[in-house]
């Protein structure tokens, strides 16, 4: 990669290299980037506004060389930056330190097309670090991409420890962890509260519901459904389990009816392993891949066990399994991570003192440009 091998010089180097150029950036390793003002100008509003600034009449206009523009990135994240809004070849960015240096020199330089253009790298870089995306899109207000990393942290067990505390963590917000912390405990609740409401099991719409109406019982629609007038099970399986399934249907009269039935053990073994397993992670993907997880076996095998149970047991598990997962995705989908707008507004009205701080530090990089220019011009 063409960004790693540079070091400080003061020569200008392809493609930022040509002769006619009519303005220069120079790093703070001292490397120039030769530009052209109607580019620069349109991809930055900071610059569009320094280099609209009036001339000033008496300044000499005798000197061929563009005025050049100290600024205060490293020449890897200028040439990134430039590479992403003048039309070049596009740079290879593959770490989350390059990510976060050219994301925040756009926002410093308002480079909007800069940040557009940097979306699908932090895309690609999601999957392999949520944390750091998520801390990265916090502090820079990208909210979609702070929600979709949240998302992703669901599947993470250590999120509330993590082995290594990514570089983000020295600088976002507590507020900020606190914030992902507090969307996956409403997203575990909501996922919990989804398998504690099993009446879709007998009434839901879905081919067993319908086949028990079609039936006029509900027995059929599920092996671990006791029989109450017809229970062969074996010994080992013989034990009715905690969960009562109520069965709501019409009567031969046309009249509403209800009627409870009580459930094998080993449904409530695997209920309860999914509500476990679902405090950790959060997700309707917990629960489809529940039953290839290794310690589910011993359910499994307990079902097994019964000839009663046996020709189903696992057919019947899998859908239901399906099932439950789209309920708990549905469920855990209400919920969104509170955006970095939301947190900026709270900081905004809790801590005046940083936010003036940065301000000030904001205006005085701008300030720094303009009169580089501005002496430039007149020398
Ligand atoms: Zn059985």
């Amino acid at each position: 990669m063409a960004s790693q091998s540079l070091i400080a010089t003061s020569s200008p180097r392809a493609p930022f290299d040509d002769d006619d150029a009519d303005i220069v950036f120079r790093s703070c390793d001292n490397v120039d980037f030769r530009l052209y003002k109607v580019i620069i100008a349109k991809a930055s509003r900071v610059m569009h506004d320094m280099l609209t600034l009036p001339s000033d009449p008496s300044a000499a206009d005798d000197d061929a060389s563009p005025p050049v523009v100290p600024l205060t990135e490293t020449a890897r994240t200028l040439e990134h930056v430039f590479r992403l809004c003048c039309p070049v070849e596009h740079p290879t960015i593959t770490t989350l330190e390059d990510v976060h240096a050219v994301l925040e020199a756009a926002r410093k330089y308002e480079m909007p097309a800069v940040t557009a253009n940097l979306r699908w790298v932090i895309k690609l870089i999601l999957p392999k670090e949520p944390l750091r995306v998520y801390g990265i899109a916090y502090m820079l207000e990208m909210e979609d991409v702070a929600r979709e990393a949240a998302k992703l942290l669901l599947e993470e067990p250590s999120l509330h420890l993590p082995t290594i505390a990514p570089p983000e963590f020295q600088v976002i917000p507590a507020l900020a962890i606190h914030t992902v912390h507090v969307y996956r405990q409403k997203c575990v609740e909501a996922a919990l509260r989804s398998v504690d409401d099993l009446d879709w099991v007998l009434n839901g719409d879905h081919e067993r519901a319908r086949l028990a109406i079609t039936a006029g019982k509900a027995m059929i629609s599920w092996c671990w459904i006791s029989d109450p007038n017809y229970n062969n099970h074996a010994a080992s399986c013989a034990a009715e389990g905690s969960i009562q399934l109520k069965w709501t249907y019409t009567s031969h009269t046309g009249g509403r009816m209800q009627t409870s039935y009580p459930t094998r053990r080993w449904f409530v073994s695997h209920v309860d392993a999914i509500k476990s397993a679902l405090a950790s992670r959060p997700l309707g993907q917990t629960v489809r891949t529940h039953l290839a997880d290794g310690p589910n076996c011993e359910i499994l095998s307990e079902a097994l066990s019964c000839n009663r149970c046996r020709p189903a047991a696992y057919v019947d598990l899998t859908l239901f399994d399906t099932l439950l997962a789209g309920k708990v995705d549905a469920a855990v989908d209400k919920w969104t991570c509170r955006s970095p707008g939301e947190y900026l507004h709270q900081r905004e009205s809790r801590n005046h003192a940083s936010l003036l701080r940065q301000l000030k530090n904001d205006l005085l990089v701008y300030m720094n440009v303009i009169c580089s220019v501005t002496l430039l011009r007149r020398s």
